[in-house]
């Protein structure tokens, strides 16, 4: 539910409303625009915004939004959310590229990945330090030694990270030396890692399950926004369908949906999307003219050597090749 201010509400009567709401239980988010200002209430139950503060100082209308989700919805909020990461801008005029190897495997590894990732145009280093694998016995990442190295790469190349966190535990320790957490596929619906997340106030890319709906992701990402946390990007990575020819089937389709139902910037990573390294850089260009607002894609030294995800991972080559592509089309979609 919204209640949306008179332009010349003054400070004590959005107090009021704010106040209002948070006394009889309700959580109160202040969106202040150029030329609105608007309190959004959430919580359990349906507020009775229209009894308490219908026709109050300051207030000029009451909406009642029935949505599932509210903060993440562009009824909510019109404007594109724009928002930074160490120098890196999602939602903006400009494209974001996020790049780098699966998983964290040494430092060598790392290293060299970042400082190509960085020769290349990309503005963020990816790499899983805890890896969520189908198998138990599959390479379950470097941990705590893999998140060291990102931030050692980050102070080598300037690149800021993301890097998945799995369980709500471990968020405070993952806030420490990345940049931005990376929800994962598997975990779109652990609620109480949304939450730990949500609470933490750390940027969030948050990737859409295997076989979730685009509603399924928005009413995820409205979890993390409705504990204050205003900065999620969405991320399509493909999804599950009767098609075996690629790993996963890229929704194209979720770009514009997810633009035109949500603020959000929207990410697309067409390295597991597709699952081969040859498709990767075609998908990647389709996203830009789609309208997606940026990119993460794995990239490997030696992608033959990988110790996950080598068969869609993009040689350092492959990668300024790719950004290079992409940049044209940005440019002729009218994005930087
Ligand atoms: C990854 O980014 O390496 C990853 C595990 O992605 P997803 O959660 O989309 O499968
Ligand atoms: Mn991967």
């Amino acid at each position: 539910m919204l209640v949306i201010m008179r332009a010349d509400a003054n400070l004590e009567q959005i107090n009021r409303v704010i106040n209002g709401a948070q006394e009889r239980g309700y959580r109160a988010h202040l969106l202040r625009g150029a030329d609105q200002t608007i309190v959004g209430v959430v919580g359990d139950g349906t507020p009775k915004l229209e009894e308490w503060f219908g026709g109050a100082p300051g207030v000029q209308e009451i909406v009642p939004i029935s949505k599932a989700y509210k903060l993440t919805s562009r009824d909510f909020i019109r404007r594109d959310t724009v928002f930074n990461v160490d120098g890196a801008t999602f939602g903006g005029p400009g494209i974001v590229i996020m790049a780098g190897p699966c998983s964290v495997e040494s430092r060598a590894q790392l290293l060299e990945t970042a400082h190509a990732v960085k020769e290349a145009g990309g503005h963020m280093l990816r790499g899983g330090a805890f890896k969520p694998r189908t198998s138990p016995y599959s390479f379950q990442g470097m941990g705590e030694a893999g998140l060291e190295l990102l931030a050692e790469a980050r102070a080598a190349t300037g690149l800021p990270n993301v890097t998945e966190v799995m369980t709500p535990e471990m968020v405070p320790l993952v806030c420490r030396y990345s940049d931005m957490l990376q929800i994962g596929a598997r975990n779109m619906q652990n609620y109480a890692l949304l939450h730990a997340a949500g609470e933490s106030q750390h940027p969030v890319l948050l990737k859409r399950g295997l076989s979730a709906t685009i509603e399924e992701l928005l009413m995820a990402a409205e979890y993390i926004m409705s504990h204050g946390n205003r900065r999620v990007a969405l991320c399509e990575r493909g999804i599950r369908t009767y098609e075996t020819a690629t790993r996963n089937t890229t929704d194209i389709n979720a770009v514009p949906v997810l633009k035109a139902r949500s603020h959000l910037p929207v990410i697309l990573d067409p390295s597991h999307s597709t699952g081969e390294a040859q498709y990767v850089t075609a998908i990647a260009r389709a996203a830009i003219a789609a309208g997606a607002d940026g990119l993460i894609v794995e990239v490997h030294p030696n992608p033959k050597q990988a110790m996950s995800d080598g068969q869609q991972s993009l040689t350092p080559e492959q990668f300024a090749a790719l950004v290079r592509q992409v940049a044209a089309i940005a440019a002729a979609v009218g994005r930087g």
